[in-house]
């Protein structure tokens, strides 16, 4: 997933990035309001962190912007306050989910894995297209009874795919979503990771998923 991190206490914003990429995450990160709105016109992410008490725009005020912009990426405010109106106030303002600091940060991954399921129309925890199954949680990917190991890389090509069933990908969607910016100069290297990924889930197998889309980009085709 693409997240943004919106964290004025710059350790904090620290470990939520270095924790978040150590999951295979693409995240970015900017410390108060006025650069969360500019930020997040310029990709389309997944998820937003958003910290409720910011130097600039005060959290919630962030939110309802967003809002009233159209904006629909799921939000997961932060906050060190623990009372029902902070959580009601927050919830009103157009986050999805709260969580209050200090938390743990296995329960702030679980909580984003179920803001992004609920994104995309209800996914399900485990995406399927025909015989193939992807767990995000577990990491983990079988292709009938059979467990497949995937590099970390075409793991991530596999679920942004797989998330968008029967939808043409470009590399540059790709990229955005699995590789940090400097990479997207470089979109020859998912074509390689494509290659890589298409001889671990579709060779072996009767029945090719991944389909390219001449001077497009790719598919995965889910009936
Ligand atoms: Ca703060």
């Amino acid at each position: 997933m693409r997240i943004l991190v919106v964290e004025d206490e710059s350790r904090l914003a620290g470990l939520l990035q270095h924790s978040l990429k150590e999951e295979g995450h693409v995240v970015d990160v900017v410390l108060c309001g006025k650069d969360a709105l500019a930020q997040q016109m310029t990709c389309n992410y997944d998820v937003i962190v958003l910290d409720r008490m910011l130097p600039d725009i005060d959290g919630l005020e962030v939110c309802r912007t967003l809002r009233r912009q159209r904006v629909q990426t799921p939000i997961l405010l932060l906050t060190a306050r623990d009372a029902v109106e902070d959580r009601v106030a927050g919830l009103d303002a157009g986050a999805d989910d709260y969580l209050t600091k200090p938390f743990a940060f296995s329960e702030l991954a679980a909580r984003l894995r179920a803001l992004s399921r609920r994104a995309v129309e209800m996914l399900p925890a485990v995406l399927r297209a025909d015989d193939l199954r992807l767990d995000p949680a577990q990491r983990r990917v079988w292709r009938g009874e059979r467990e497949i190991f995937l590099p970390n890389k075409e793991f991530r090509i596999l679920e942004y795919l797989l998330r968008h069933p029967n939808q043409v990908l470009t590399r540059d969607m790709i990229a955005e979503h699995v590789w940090d910016y400097e990479f997207l100069s470089v979109t020859n290297v998912i074509d390689v990771h494509i290659r890589a990924l298409r001889k671990l889930i579709d060779d072996p197998y009767p029945g090719q998923l991944i389909q390219t889309v001449r001077s497009v980009g790719y598919r995965v085709r889910s009936s």
